[in-house]
């Protein structure tokens, strides 16, 4: 039998959820909940704000401001908060950006996140630098890999990229499907009259290398501001077309997972995923935090107030200092992204200063 207590921190006294499970041996570990009941577990670590791509969904074509160096969190400060939000029972942590392979000493990071027990340990990567840093990156400690392609067809990549990297790109998800990390998940962003001609091609893509192809619902998180409802492909549509074209069967998912997963009737290999914050929202049982690349704590995507990790490190906060604050900023987590109300505001951050 599972149940929760209400529990005070060891350290600084703040209220939590105490998880408890089996009849003897009491499973025990400090959880971060919110206001709705939400459990909260997965956080993703934005490690930089730089990239090294320019998607026309995510950044702009001008020049960006990125932070300077000294407002990025440095390793010793991203390691501490690390430490204290395993103790809060954070338990799955996704290394994001910017591009997270950009930044020097990844391997480092995710090698002490491994050994201070991080059970799900995973990245999202544009998959450039990746073919080369597969095998160290896994050797550190890296589980799962999400690799962005969105477009099969090499020009196409070049323009929603503004990069030549479709080759390069190419080889790091063979690489990762050559390795540990095996099946990569493929995240592709839908833009109407840009690559949703090419639905069945990725569908195709995943029985053929055997991948799991996750369509995402393009958001308002856009530098350009250019997002509008007609411009996103509504993963009902991509389901209409891969289950005509390929009949698909559902896959049973946890409740907190972004992606609703189906496997190929016929039994090929691969898998399709399909990610609907904007007309299926998940937000009823979102287990997710994020912590930017400047050490800003963001209870949403689409938050919008951010909340101020950095400054408390840099005045010198203990550790019970961050708990508390944690723990306070994350009782008060958004019930919902609101992207379908009348007033929605597209919040300020872009998805590159946010981390996907
Ligand atoms: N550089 C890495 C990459 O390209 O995967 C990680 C950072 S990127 C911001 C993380 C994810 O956010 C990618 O899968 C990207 O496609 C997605 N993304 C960026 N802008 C988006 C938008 N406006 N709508 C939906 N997804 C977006």
């Amino acid at each position: 039998m599972c149940f929760f207590v209400y529990a005070r921190h060891p350290i600084s006294g703040f209220g939590l959820l105490l998880f408890q499970g089996g009849s003897t041996a009491t499973m025990a570990a400090m959880m971060l909940h919110d206001k709705f009941g939400r459990l909260i577990t997965d956080l993703r670590i934005s490690i930089t704000d730089r990239c090294n791509f320019r998607c026309v969904y995510c950044r702009s074509a001008d020049p960006e401001n990125y932070r300077d160096h000294d407002e990025i969190l440095s390793w010793p400060e991203l390691d501490r908060l690390a430490r204290v939000f395993l103790s809060l029972g954070i338990r799955k942590i996704r290394i994001t950006g910017g591009e997270p392979l950009v930044r020097d000493g990844v391997e480092d990071y995710l090698a002490r996140l491994h050994s201070l027990g991080v059970e799900d340990l995973s990245m999202t990567t544009n998959g450039h630098l990746l073919a080369d840093r597969c095998q160290g990156l896994i050797r550190s400690g890296l589980r799962r890999i999400n690799i962005s392609l969105d477009s099969l067809d090499p020009v196409k990549f070049e323009k929603i990229t503004r990069t030549k990297s479709f080759a390069a790109v190419m080889r790091g998800i063979e690489a990762a499907q050559n390795s540990a990390l095996v099946p990569a998940k493929i995240n592709a962003v839908l833009v109407r009259g840009t690559n949703d001609d090419e639905i069945e091609a990725f569908a195709a893509f995943a029985r053929e290398r055997g991948v799991i192809m996750r369509f995402i619902e393009f958001m308002p998180l856009d530098a350009d501001r250019h997002w509008t409802r007609t411009l996103m492909v509504p993963a009902a549509e991509v389901y209409q077309r891969i289950h005509a074209r390929w009949p698909l069967e559902q896959i049973p998912h946890e409740r907190s997972e972004t992606a609703r997963k189906y496997r190929f009737a016929d039994g090929a290999p691969g898998e399709i995923g399909l990610i609907a914050p904007v007309t299926q929202p998940f937000c009823g049982h979102c287990s997710r935090i994020r912590l930017t690349a400047d050490g800003k704590l963001r209870t949403c995507l689409f938050s919008k107030d951010d909340h101020d990790l950095r400054g408390l490190l840099r005045e010198g906060a203990h550790d019970e200092d961050l708990v508390t604050y944690i723990g306070s900023v994350v009782m008060e987590k958004e019930e919902g992204h609101r992207i379908n109300d009348p007033g929605f505001v597209q919040p300020s951050r872009t998805m590159v200063f946010i981390g996907g």
